[in-house]
């Protein structure tokens, strides 16, 4: 099984982490070498402008995004989401994967909330709700027609899933809770996640 977390800024320990928690061992993704092979890949959280710049600077936006297209699926994270949608509003220069057809709006929940925590119902996955960690979050503020929205904070899309691309608004590595990270596992990228056991990753 081969799993990848983009290991160009961000949390990837936490996503490594959860992988194992969920039984894969995952390999960070810096250079477009790393990316062969790879059924999925996750691109974690930290600050879209600086990982579009290194994503161009490393050579791996061009075969990531190719490679994507051939069939792999990504499950993007906060700064994940934002270079995975078509649309950045206000940076419409800012390098990006560009394969979500969705608008994103970055840092839409304000200064003043930059940070937050929240019980987030989320259909898909069940009860109880998904304790969900909003860092400087963005918000989906349009779909296209092949978007599924999978949960919203009030009137905020904050989970969107496009056939094998699936993108959080929130840091879903951050909580003990697997359910998010075992979704895409088994719905985006077809593979039978067995018995997992909690996290060890405590807070
Ligand atoms: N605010 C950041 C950006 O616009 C995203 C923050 C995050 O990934 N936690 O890129």
């Amino acid at each position: 099984m081969n799993i990848g977390v983009l290991a160009l800024q961000g949390d990837v320990r936490e996503h490594l982490l959860s992988l194992e928690n969920c039984g894969i061992k995952g390999r960070p993704v810096k250079t477009p070498a790393d990316l062969y092979g790879l059924t999925g890949l996750i691109i974690p959280g930290g600050e879209s402008t600086t990982v579009g710049k290194l994503l161009e600077r490393s050579g791996l936006l061009v075969p990531l995004r190719r490679q994507a297209e051939a069939g792999m699926a990504i499950f993007g994270t906060c700064t994940g989401l934002i270079l995975l949608a078509k649309n950045i509003e206000g940076y419409e220069e800012q390098p990006r994967l560009g394969l979500m057809d969705i608008t994103v709006r970055r840092n839409a929940f304000g200064r003043q909330v930059e940070s937050f925590e929240t019980e987030l119902p989320i259909p898909a996955l069940g009860d109880p709700p998904l304790r969900a960690v909003f860092i400087r979050a963005p918000e989906v503020v349009r779909v296209g027609p092949g978007v599924e929205i999978l949960a919203s904070w009030g009137d905020r899309i904050v989970l969107v899933r496009q056939g094998r691309y699936l993108a959080a608004a929130f840091h879903p590595e951050l909580t003990p809770d697997l359910r998010l990270h075992r979704y895409f596992l088994q719905e985006c990228c077809g593979l039978a996640v067995g018995r997992t056991r909690p996290s060890s990753l405590s807070r």
